[in-house]
């Protein structure tokens, strides 16, 4: 089979870039290959009640699909160069912010209107924090939210499926460069195609490493983020998420210099299981419906390590630690942060007793058990710090949940319209490295479909 583009997953990346190349060159052929189901099959099996824990699908439906690892996200666009990725690093800061712009447009044109555009521009919490030695980064965000999110996604693929091939339940096992073009292989069969477009995400790090290495595409070792989701009522940070609804925070601890910051604040959210590649971690999102909303808030604490010498993997150093609280806890570890400051572990009695109920069903344990004391000292002077712009974050019945990694791929060496030294294989959204975020990894999808489709 013969295309001109193709496609390897469904994610964000992977969606923008199809929109694009089906808005600008309708004559195009093109293809998608998706390891995960379409979205109206994504279903994660656990209910609380019969299947409480991660059971290890084959094919996670909260990571993998149509939609990628953002189709059961809180659907937040954060529209910044400050986080979410390095885009800008590749193609500026003004192109980077446009395409995000060009983005949240399009999720506005289908299926998002109305849904509310924050932003930290003039805002007196700036203010507020830097006078308690915290810092507020600079973003307007989009919160579609879990719900919204998914009927944007729904009305994207029922255009796209019109003019675009979907393989949906089909992992690519590899990609070889043949005369001037791609040959893709999957379930036995072979496709080529002129141009191709690597979206795999956080999930396909562990095959984006083995074309790196097949191919002999440079790559370098990338940081990953370990710590801790917060739960807390919702009242506690209520000023800052009603005005802001994300506040991303940094904070230097005194004792380390180390920088800890909040991400992906989720108003009235859930806590969720993550399972990257078999290893359980702590995610969070929420809903726009008020009557799917919750009592309580969650974000997510963390604290950024880059090895490079004589030790590169920051990534393995991440997994250790998140395997060490899944051997310890079966999965996700949740401790009061009473109980931590006390150094004793929480119990199941200790949790019933505290005036917060868990989203999340995890084991009651002793997160200092499973993070580094220099982790878990910053996260500990985090706490203490929010808790003078927020006060009752250092309250004994705050939840933290462990443990929280965010892993970023290793980067993919490319050029600024994201293309590896192979002319026409594009390496995009998380899977690059570069990204890590919806907006960037859509954004980034948008970026090289204009470039293909103006060659
Ligand atoms: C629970 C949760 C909540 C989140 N909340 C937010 C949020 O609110 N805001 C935000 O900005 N970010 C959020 N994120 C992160 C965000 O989802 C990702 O940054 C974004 O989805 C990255 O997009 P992507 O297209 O690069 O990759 P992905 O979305 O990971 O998509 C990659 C796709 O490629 C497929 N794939 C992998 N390997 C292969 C292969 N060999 N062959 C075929 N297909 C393959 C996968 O199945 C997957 O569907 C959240 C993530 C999670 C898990």
């Amino acid at each position: 089979m013969k295309y001109d583009v193709i496609i390897i997953g469904a994610g964000p990346g992977g969606i923008f870039a199809a929109y694009e190349l089906m808005k600008c060159r309708p004559e195009m052929k093109v293809a998608v290959f998706e390891a995960g189901h379409t979205l109206d099959k994504r279903h994660c099996p656990i209910d609380g009640d019969k299947i409480k824990t991660c059971i290890g699908c084959k094919s996670c439906s909260i990571m993998s699909g149509f939609g990628g690892a953002g189709a059961f996200s809180d659907g937040k666009y954060n529209i910044t160069n400050d986080f979410g990725g390095t885009l800008y690093e590749y193609i500026g800061k003004k192109r980077a912010l446009d395409l995000m712009k060009y983005v949240d447009d399009i999720n506005m044109a289908y299926g998002g209107e109305g849904t509310k555009l924050y932003s930290t521009a003039g805002t007196r919490y700036k203010t507020i924090c830097i006078q308690n030695d915290l810092h507020l980064l600079d973003a307007s965000v989009r919160h579609l939210g879990t719900d919204i999110n998914y009927i944007v996604l729904g009305n994207l693929y029922a255009e796209l499926k019109e003019k675009i091939d979907f393989f949906f339940d089909t992992p690519v096992d590899t990609v070889a460069a043949v005369n001037g073009g791609y040959e893709v292989m999957a379930k036995g069969e072979t496709y080529s195609c002129a141009d191709c477009i690597v979206s795999v995400g956080r999930i396909g790090s562990k095959w984006m490493e083995k074309v790196c290495r097949d191919l002999n595409i440079p790559t370098k070792s990338n940081r990953v983020d370990i710590g801790v989701r917060v739960e807390l009522p919702a009242t506690v940070f209520n000023h800052l998420t009603d005005e802001l609804y994300e506040s991303k925070i940094v904070y230097r601890t005194k004792k380390y210099g180390d920088k800890v910051r909040t991400f992906c604040m989720n108003p009235k959210g859930a806590v969720v299981n993550e399972n990257t590649n078999g290893i359980i971690t702590a995610n969070g999102h929420s809903y726009e419906n008020p009557e799917l909303q919750t009592e309580n808030t969650n974000f997510a604490l963390l604290v950024s390590k880059h090895f490079s010498e004589p030790f590169k993997d920051s990534n393995g150093y991440g997994e250790s630690i998140a395997r060490l609280s899944n051997m310890l806890g079966g999965g996700v570890i949740v401790q009061r942060f009473g109980d931590l400051i006390l150094g004793r572990r929480s119990t199941p009695s200790r949790m019933e007793d505290a005036f917060i109920t868990p989203t999340l069903q995890a084991t009651p344990g002793d997160l200092s058990l499973v993070l580094p004391k220099r982790i878990l000292d910053g996260i500990i002077e985090m706490i203490y710090a929010l808790d003078k712009v927020a006060p009752g974050t250092a309250n004994d019945d705050t939840l933290l949940y462990g443990v929280e990694v965010k892993f970023y791929n290793m980067e993919v060496e490319v050029n600024e319209q994201l293309e590896c030294c192979y002319p026409g294989l594009y390496i995009i959204g998380d899977g690059s490295g570069i990204t890590h975020s919806l907006s960037h990894a859509s954004a980034s999808g948008v970026h090289v479909a204009r470039n293909i489709a103006n060659r």
